[in-house]
């Protein structure tokens, strides 16, 4: 590749020099170097593409001070051909714009030249035109000129008037300096939309757009589902999102009058090499180009968590990571389902236990640090006061709540909401005031009241228990009717799938349809009749684990739901077949990416603190929510399945095991569970508990934050595991050494130290000295103290028990799980 550069002098478009006609001798250079690039694959900086010039494939344009660039590409492992732009001074190539994104050129016959109307077009070797600009003038001497700030401009070559900009047609890229938003007069909406893959950069699912109506605000949606809101801009920065620290190289600007909204950020050092993207995943990052690693930084990666998820917790609930469970109700209301609301089904949001009166008795209670409710249904006013924004809310039945609009100078504006209020986070030491109108009897105002109210609720819940304990007798009796009719080896309501719509569903068990094989048996991918995808596991007639498992995992899955959980859709239990039919989990599992640097993409910090926290609450609710006291017993990397956005989910139930009253600690000869990940009390004892689960967890986060595997951890130096090599790293005051080298380089380093100090506390050796699942959920989503760990158990990988064991023990090549026979 030769890289020609041509004088700065030459290339500046304010150079009137260049200004001259083709004739002159700037010009006829330039044109030279055409004829030379047909010949040799050339780099030629030139800036800009006159209205006698093409750019061919393999010819590039560059920005005057080499910011960026512009020529053909093709994205990963593609062959096909795209125009675009891409940041010229680093070494990955970084895509910013893609013209022609949803139609691709299929070989190197492409040339990008104007037409007679000022288009500037993209036309393939057949002569067909593949991509054009829409420039509203047409205009005899057009000039396309590629500026450093990486946009792509259209010019009337006599006057200088912008006719086109790339800028105004963003793809997945928010540069410096390139307004989102829309124009209010024109209807113009310029917003992101997510590549399909890192493959294919045409129009993915994710668009961040801001939506205008009610209160503006920035929402990332999929297709036309919202997946996460920013909140509305609160003068300073956009409520729904932590407050940065002052930041020294960026500032931001929201624009908001009756021409437009937008919102821009500006470098202050503009040596800084920075983008906002959304990514394939469902993700807004903001990335910043290091110049130590020569890779991209992740500065901040929203969603960030569960609570960021789109209205999680329903109406008049809000969302705190730190509580559990993470939904609660505001003050003055009670679940709408207390059934879906003890499930971890939050959704169904929550309702006032008393009604308004209507009249100025009501008050108000304060939420602070909140991200403000979804604005697009609320009133606004920018001039009112808080006071005055009180008295609206008062006067309005319907209203039933308020905040200040804008924080700065102390708060000024008013934000109303009518009817309810929905997708509120609790954001410690950030977000804003919300009141929410309540009864006076909540505000503690009513003594009579309260104590009917009292009264009322002592009636309906004693009611509610009444009815739960006739539901359960008639169930049990049901039951033991079910299964003395007709030895039913399924629970009775689950639903139960005829095995010719599994087959039909599954390609007849096609090899193509297989996603993989367990100690259950191989499981296939199917296709419902009405669309649904699912998986479904086959029991091989050699299975290692029998029908017990089968039994286990039936009546274990079909009784929980929690969104950490895969969920059990059915079974199938026809002549010798036994078919367990789950929600399709399009990533698989974790240990398919956790394990291959080829995944990085996929599992930055940001992501692996979410799979860490969703297998967390997951893991809590087996053993402290759900009504069954769970013991999962076989936690490990391969047992946790990522849904499309990388949500985790507990799978394999299988082995798990269930605790009645005050029972919290069983006791087994078959020891089943996989080694690296079992506790030592387990393995040598048998004896098993709610602890032996958070040492397996401990063990987990340790091979989530390190990318390595416990057990056939590797060093030169020493024959620990990745738990003792943490745990020695950890004393010498290094633990950060631990963290996967793919990630080591972030601004997350605080959360990836606290996230290995949680993991050695889980997994210390002596069971009453690991923390509760609770305790752990608290740890990960706060800054709390945290206790020094002991020694963890089974640190040395030649202590690992396979050589201690007597009896029996066996595995397969399919799954790690082994099962050993321990003596008492
Ligand atoms: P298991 O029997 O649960 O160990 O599953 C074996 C393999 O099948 C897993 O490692 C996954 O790759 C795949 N698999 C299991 N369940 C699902 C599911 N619900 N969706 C997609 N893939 C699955």
């Amino acid at each position: 590749m030769v890289s020609i550069v041509i004088p700065a002098f030459i290339s500046s478009r304010k150079n009137k020099l260049w200004k001259m006609t083709a004739a002159s001798y700037g010009f006829f250079l330039l044109r030279l170097w055409t004829v030379l690039s047909s010949m040799v694959t050339t780099s030629i900086a030139r800036d800009i593409i006159t209205a006698t010039e093409s750019l061919r494939d393999g010819e590039t344009l560059v920005s005057a001070s080499g910011n960026f660039e512009l020529g053909f590409f093709s994205p990963g492992s593609s062959t096909r051909r795209y125009v675009g732009i891409w940041f010229k001074k680093i070494p990955v190539q970084t895509v910013v714009w893609v013209a022609n994104r949803n139609s691709p050129i299929y070989d190197s016959s492409g040339v990008l030249q104007f037409n007679n109307n000022s288009v500037l077009a993209l036309v393939n070797g057949t002569g067909v035109f593949v991509w054009s600009t829409n420039s509203s003038r047409s205009v005899p001497n057009p000039v396309a000129q590629l500026l450093d700030s990486g946009n792509l401009v259209i010019r009337n070559g006599k006057d200088d008037t912008v006719l086109w900009q790339s800028f105004d047609y963003p793809c997945d890229s928010q540069l410096p300096g390139m307004k989102l938003g829309r124009d209010i007069v024109s209807g113009f909406d310029r917003f992101l939309t997510s590549w399909k893959s890192s493959d294919d950069p045409s129009m993915g699912s994710y668009t961040y757009r801001i939506d205008p109506r009610g209160y503006p605000q920035p929402f990332l949606m999929k297709d036309d589902v919202v997946q996460f809101r920013d909140g509305p801009w609160n003068g300073v920065w956009f409520s729904g999102t932590a407050r940065l620290p002052t930041d020294s190289t960026q500032e931001y600007k929201f624009v908001y009058n009756n021409k437009e909204i937008s919102y821009v950020y500006e470098l202050i050092n503009i040596s800084v090499i920075t983008n906002r993207i959304v990514n394939p995943y469902g993700n807004i990052q903001r990335q910043e180009w290091n110049n130590h690693t020569q890779g991209w930084a992740t500065f901040y990666s929203k969603p960030i968590d569960n609570c960021d998820t789109y209205g999680v917790c329903g109406v008049f609930s809000s969302c705190n990571l730190v509580k559990n469970p993470q939904c609660q109700c505001m003050k003055g209301f009670v679940p709408n389902s207390s059934t879906d609301w003890n499930a971890g089904d939050w959704i169904g949001g929550c309702v006032r236990s008393a009604p308004l009166n209507c009249s100025v008795k009501d008050g108000f209670i304060k939420y602070a640090n909140v991200k403000l409710p979804d604005t697009r249904y609320s009133w606004y006013n920018i001039t009112m006061t808080l006071d005055e924004c009180r008295t609206k809310c008062l006067h309005n039945c319907s209203c039933v709540a308020y905040a200040n609009s804008n924080v700065t100078h102390g708060g000024s504006g008013c934000l109303l909401w009518i009817d309810s209020v929905i997708d509120v986070k609790v954001i410690a030491g950030s977000g804003q005031d919300l009141y929410v109108k309540v009864p006076a009897s909540e505000l503690g105002g009513d003594g009579k009241k309260r104590v009917w109210i009292a009264i009322g609720s002592t009636l309906s819940a004693v009611m509610f228990l009444c009815v739960v304990a006739i539901f359960i007798a008639w169930r049990r009796r049901r039951k033991r009717e079910v299964h003395k009719n007709n030895n039913n080896e399924g629970e009775s309501d689950l639903p139960i799938y005829a095995f010719d719509v599994i087959a039909q569903a599954t390609n007849y068990f096609s090899l193509s349809n297989k996603l993989g094989e367990g100690g259950f048996g191989p499981v296939y991918k199917g296709v419902l009749s009405d669309g649904q995808e699912v998986a479904v596991k086959r029991l091989s007639k050699d299975s290692r684990q029998g029908l017990d498992e089968f039994k286990n995992e039936v009546i274990f899955i079909a009784k929980l739901q929690h969104r950490n959980l895969v969920k059990l859709m059915g079974c199938c239990i026809e002549a010798e077949e036994r078919l367990l039919i789950y929600e399709y989990m399009p990533k698989k599992s974790l240990d398919n990416y956790l394990f291959d640097p080829r995944s990085i993409d996929l599992l930055d910090w940001p992501k692996r603190l979410e799979i860490i926290m969703g297998i967390a609450r997951g893991l809590l609710y087996l053993h402290q929510d759900s009504r069954l006291r769970i013991v999962h017993r076989d936690l490990k990397a391969s047992n946790i399945l990522l849904d499309f956005h990388m949500n985790p989910k507990i799978s394999d139930f299988g082995l798990a095991r269930s605790f009645n009253g005050n029972e919290d600690e069983g006791q087994t000869k078959r020891v089943v569970g996989t080694y690296g990940y079992m506790s030592p009390e387990y393995t040598i004892d048998g004896l098993f508990s709610v602890k032996s689960d958070v040492f397996s967890f401990g063990v987990l986060l340790l091979e989530i934050v390190s990318g390595k595997k416990n057990r056939g951890f590797n060093h030169p130096d020493h024959h620990h595991t990745l738990l003792g090599h943490a745990w020695m790293l950890f004393k010498e005051g290094v633990a950060l050494d631990v963290v996967d080298p793919l990630i080591r380089n972030s601004s997350y380093l605080s959360e990836m130290q606290r996230s290995i100090h949680i993991g050695l506390l889980c997994a210390q050796q002596h069971p009453e000295d690991r923390p509760s699942m609770s305790l752990v959920t608290v740890m990960l989503s706060s800054d709390s103290e945290l206790p020094q760990p002991k020694e963890p158990g089974f640190y040395v990988e030649r202590y690992l028990p396979q050589e201690s064991v007597s009896g029996n023990t066996q595995s397969s090549s399919n799954s790690d799980s082994v099962t050993l026979l321990v003596g008492r």
